[in-house]
């Protein structure tokens, strides 16, 4: 059984490395980032609230991806394989709110790990995306979001213990590498 909570900027490699260990491992992948474009396509109530403040890159308020995290944790395959959170938690509110919900549940996760990438560089593969938020301003943005809101959570899960660092700015399968030798750990 794995848990783990991906952090670090965006670009930073969390969705990309996250499938791949998902798929060869067999451990549900969550990406709240996914869910919320999947509403916003679907122009669901949740889809609806959320558009403006992705499009804007802001970070949606952290109340509407809290029903969406303990449904998500409660279902079957999550219950039974564990999980890979990526892009989740992103405000310490919601880091908060995960530990309550991951003892409440009795889930506990192993490891936080923290991808980082040199800014310019996480700039160029934003770019390089073409996602529909991937425009230059809208990055620049989510890039200050993410220092201002979700940087100061290294430190939450530092003391907690929890926090491994993994160095981004390297190929693919280097990344995997590092990941891989965390998990047999
Ligand atoms: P991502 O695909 O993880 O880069 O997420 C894309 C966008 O979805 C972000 O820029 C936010 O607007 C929104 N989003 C995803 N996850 C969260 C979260 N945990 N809290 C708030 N907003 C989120």
């Amino acid at each position: 059984m794995t848990r783990l909570i991906f952090l670090g900027a965006p670009g930073a490699g969390k969705g990309t490395q996250a499938k791949i260990l998902s798929s060869e491992y067999y451990i549900p992948h969550i990406s709240t980032g996914d869910i919320l474009r999947t509403a916003v396509q679907q122009q669901t109530a949740l889809g609806v609230k959320a558009q403006s403040y992705m499009d804007r890159g802001e970070l949606v308020p952290d109340q509407l991806l809290y029903d969406l995290i303990r449904e998500r944790l409660t279902q079957p395959d999550t219950v039974e394989q564990g999980w890979i959170l990526d892009g989740f938690p992103r405000t310490l509110p919601q880091a908060e709110f995960l530990d309550g919900l991951v003892a409440e549940v009795n889930q506990p996760y192993e490891y936080v790990v923290y991808i980082t990438v040199p800014d310019e560089a996480l700039v160029q593969r934003l770019l390089g995306r073409g996602r529909k938020d991937d425009n230059e301003v809208v990055i620049r943005n989510r890039l200050r979001v993410y220092y201002e809101q979700t940087a100061p959570l290294t430190d939450y899960y530092s003391k907690l213990g929890k926090l491994v660092d993994i160095q981004g700015d390297k190929s693919e399968e280097e990344v995997t590498a590092q990941l891989k030798a965390l998990l047999s750990r």
